[in-house]
C-alpha cells in the first residue's frame, strides 16, 4: 500500500474507534465495573491513596492496543494490518486522553492542572464529579457534560 493510502486508512479507522471507545467505556463502567467488578472499582469511589485496586481495570485494554500496533508494524503487508494499526492507535489515543483528563486533571494524579483553562474539560470534570458523588450516570467521561445536561432537563420535566 502507498503511504498516503495507509495514513487515510489509519484516520478512517482511528477516528471512529476513538468515538466508539467513549461509548464502550461508558457501557463497561456502568454495566460491569459498577456491578460484577464492583469489588475492584469500589476503590475508585473511596478516598484515594497513591494507587488503587481500580487501576487494574485501567490497564485492561492496553495489551490489546499494543498487540494491534505491533501487528500493524510487522504483520503481513496489506489492508488488514493497516486497519489493525488504526484500531490500535485509536485505542491508544483514547487511553492516553483518558489518563490525562481523568486521572490527571480530575483526580490530581498528574501535574496537568493547566488543562482546567479549557471550558469543555471543566465541564467534563464537573460531570465526572457528579458520578463520584452519586455513583450513577454519567458513566462516560468525555460525553459526561451532555449526559448531565440531558438528565437535568429530564428532571425539570
Ligand atoms: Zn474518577
Ligand atoms: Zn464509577
Amino acid at each position: 500500500m502507498e503511504t498516503s493510502a495507509k495514513v487515510l486508512t489509519w484516520i478512517a479507522v482511528g477516528v471512529p474507534v476513538i468515538l466508539f471507545m467513549e461509548l464502550w467505556s461508558a457501557v463497561l463502567h456502568g454495566r460491569v465495573w459498577h456491578r460484577a467488578l464492583w469489588f475492584l472499582h469500589a476503590s475508585h469511589h473511596a478516598p484515594q491513596g497513591k494507587w488503587e485496586r481500580n487501576d487494574i481495570l485501567s490497564v485492561t485494554h492496553a495489551p490489546i492496543a499494543m498487540a494491534l500496533i505491533v501487528w500493524g508494524c510487522i504483520g503481513e503487508p496489506g489492508l488488514a494490518r493497516e486497519i489493525g494499526y488504526g484500531v490500535g492507535v485509536g485505542m491508544t489515543i483514547f487511553g492516553l486522553a483518558y489518563i490525562v483528563v481523568h486521572d490527571g486533571l480530575i483526580h490530581g494524579r498528574l501535574p496537568v492542572g493547566f488543562l482546567s483553562r479549557f471550558r469543555y474539560l471543566r465541564l467534563v470534570r464537573n460531570a465526572h464529579l457528579v458520578h463520584h458523588r452519586k455513583g450513577e450516570a454519567p458513566y462516560g467521561l468525555f460525553s459526561g457534560p451532555w449526559v448531565v445536561r440531558r438528565m437535568s432537563r429530564e428532571r425539570e420535566r
